[in-house]
């Protein structure tokens, strides 16, 4: 079976064909996709499993990782804070290194017919676009309801030059002069990080971390960021467990372009050494099965996030039937309907409190759960997402470009 193929099964055969119908059309049509890390983070995560996919349908896919120093991780850390309403000074020195990043990095790259820019940090390559024949498009995976006016005012400057902008949900669209496109990320149900895993693989991962398995365990698999919160789930454990007793496991790693990563794990470690019930976990790249064996093994899912872009982790989660518990921020309500697909909270206590109803009953936890995979299984799985792409592909390629078959 192709790669395509093996997706039958779970979204039917009349998806598959549509899909190969568009990408037919872009026979010869180069697609190339900028973003600033291989590994970690949702944008990593959704490209490493779709370009194989464009691939399999014909259509020329690429994908290139531009190069920064720790300096200009920096300033696209600050930006990326910023963006998702934190308070943070930008200076000009600031500004001219990421310039100066950007234009040796356009230097390196051979540019496509669709240069597919995801998220700030590469936004400048724009300026150096080589002809007027590509068609450029920025893809903003984060949270852009309330940006700092400084940093939206210098992005905004390279964005009027794209042909067109995908935002991941309605609250994140702006008034541009160029036009916009929603279209909400996805998961890939046959990834590693999501198929069915036999039992026996879930407990060894368990058994190796030591988590006990015959006590509920509530789990938050995240990046060390400030913005998802790790103290504040910390902090809700303590409530929690006043009442009802569980474990909290704490997973992630870092991502190449996240400088703040090792700070907050060091804080969040002497935290938690204070109690043997919680584990925190460092996961290095590619460890897709551990984290699908922690989310299918643990009782209840935590998302706690402060801002989001959509939140994968929501989604990975909620199809393997998990009740969970999310910030009400960014994508995260279009994946979770309160009380019906899972929880929507805004604070330690409210997260605390539904730590405990969960555990304390679980035939309520279940049914959350049961909708939660339904809402996934109809919105947001990969095929979806590829058709989504390939229709904006198809609308910016110049008609005599297009195959007619
Ligand atoms: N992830 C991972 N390893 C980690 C932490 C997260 O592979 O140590 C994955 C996680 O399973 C999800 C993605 O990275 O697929 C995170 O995407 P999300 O949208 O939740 O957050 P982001 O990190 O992009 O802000």
């Amino acid at each position: 079976m192709s790669t395509l193929e093996s997706y039958i099964p779970i979204v039917g055969a009349s998806t598959i064909d549509e899909l190969s119908l568009l990408a037919d059309r872009l026979r010869g049509v180069s697609v190339q996709n900028i973003n600033s890390t291989a590994v970690g983070g949702g944008v990593a995560e959704i490209l490493t499993r779709m370009i194989p996919l464009l691939k399999d349908l014909g259509v020329d896919a690429r994908w290139d990782v531009i190069k920064g120093d720790e300096k200009f991780f920096e300033v696209t850390k600050k930006m990326h804070n910023a963006l998702h309403g934190v308070d943070v000074a930008i200076t000009q020195a600031e500004y001219e290194a990421f310039l100066d990043v950007t234009r040796s990095n356009a230097a390196d790259i051979q540019f496509g017919d669709i240069v597919f820019v995801h998220d700030p940090q590469p936004i400048g390559l724009i300026e150096h676009r080589p002809d007027l024949s590509s068609r450029w498009v920025w893809r903003c995976h984060v949270d852009f309801s309330r940006p700092d006016p400084a940093v939206w005012s210098f992005l905004e400057l390279f964005l009027r030059s794209y042909d067109c902008a995908v935002f991941s949900a309605p609250a994140f669209a702006r008034q541009l002069p160029i036009p916009q496109v929603l279209i909400p990320p996805s998961i890939d149900p046959l990834s590693d990080k999501n198929r069915d895993l036999p039992d026996d693989v879930v407990d060894a991962v368990f058994n190796r971390f030591l988590i006990d398995r015959s006590r509920p365990v509530v789990t938050q698999i995240s990046r060390f960021d400030y913005l998802k919160d790790p103290l504040g789930v910390i902090k809700a454990y303590r409530l929690a467990k006043k009442r009802v007793d569980f474990q909290l496991v704490l997973a992630g790693g870092g991502a190449t372009d996240d400088p703040e990563g090792p700070t907050l794990m060091r804080q969040v470690q002497e935290e938690a050494n204070k109690d043997p019930d919680i584990f925190v976990l460092f996961l290095p790249p590619a460890s897709d099965i551990e984290i699908n064996a922690l989310q299918r093994g643990s009782t209840v899912i935590l998302q706690k996030s402060l801002r989001e872009g959509f939140g994968l982790t929501v989604a990975e989660a909620l199809w393997k039937g998990k009740p969970t518990i999310a910030g009400a921020v960014g994508g995260i309500p279009l994946q979770i309907t309160h009380k019906y697909s899972g929880i929507l909270t805004t604070s330690i206590e409210g997260t605390a409190h539904w730590i405990r109803q969960l555990i304390q009953e679980p035939r309520y936890a279940e049914g959350l759960g049961r909708n939660g995979h339904e809402h996934i299984q109809n919105n947001f799985l990969i095929t979806r997402h590829l058709k989504d792409y390939l229709l904006t592909f198809l609308s910016l390629t110049r008609r005599e470009d297009i195959v007619y078959l």
